[in-house]
């Protein structure tokens, strides 16, 4: 059985990053997953519904996904959370200095997040997956009720991840897509880090980096 969970997808920045925003509309409350660019304008779709927002997660700490960080953490006072093995990459700017680009310092996490720990953000709850290989501590976050997993940059419509960033290994990402995001029930809605919403049915059946 599904339940509702309404999700918005807000593609921000230099790279077009998907940022989500995922609300259970029966009480409010809210999730940010990586809150890529743009703080004003996330800031505004949540007051535009009225979400209170109860977790600022990221997927891996590419630059592209949390260029707003600072300043969304400081406006909802929401915790904010992370894989460990994605710290010095926070700490490092997101490696935006490798494409001659600046972030805003981001904040320390204050939950590191722990595949098998689930998030529990008021009312809306994820299973964490630890899907490394993109980058070292990159994690999903799965919605088993909604059906709906937030994969970040591990698989794409027809794409899969980049592996040649540091801390990027193609063995470890092709483990972690066959062996955890693929195990997800076909039906699973894919909310991907870049480019449009998939399935992991239609994945599994059409993407050419996937073909046995
Ligand atoms: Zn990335
Ligand atoms: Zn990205």
């Amino acid at each position: 059985m599904t339940q509702p969970l309404q999700i918005v997808q807000l593609p921000l920045g230099p790279v077009q990053t998907n940022c989500y925003i995922a609300a259970d509309p029966a009480t409010r409350e809210a999730v940010i997953i990586d809150p890529a660019w743009d703080a004003p304008r996330l800031l505004g779709v949540l007051a535009e519904h009225e979400w209170q927002t109860r977790a600022v997660l990221l997927t891996h700490a590419h630059f592209d996904h949390l260029g707003a960080a600072a300043e969304v953490v400081a406006a909802t006072g929401a915790p904010f959370g992370a894989h460990p093995l994605e710290l010095p990459m926070l700490r490092n700017g997101g490696g935006a200095a490798l494409f001659g680009l600046n972030v805003p310092d981001c904040p320390e996490p204050d939950w590191l997040l722990e595949p098998g720990q689930p998030v529990i953000a008021g009312s809306v709850r994820f299973d964490v997956l630890f899907v490394p290989g993109h980058t070292p501590g990159h994690v999903a976050f799965y919605h088993a009720a909604a059906q709906v997993v937030f994969s970040g940059d591990v698989l794409f419509q027809q794409g899969i991840g980049r592996t040649d960033l540091p801390g990027g290994d193609y063995a470890t990402l092709m483990g972690s897509i066959r062996e955890v995001l693929l195990a997800l029930p076909p039906e699973t809605t894919v909310c991907p880090g870049h480019g449009s919403v998939t399935t992991i049915g239609s994945e599994r059946r059409d993407n050419p980096f996937l073909a046995d």
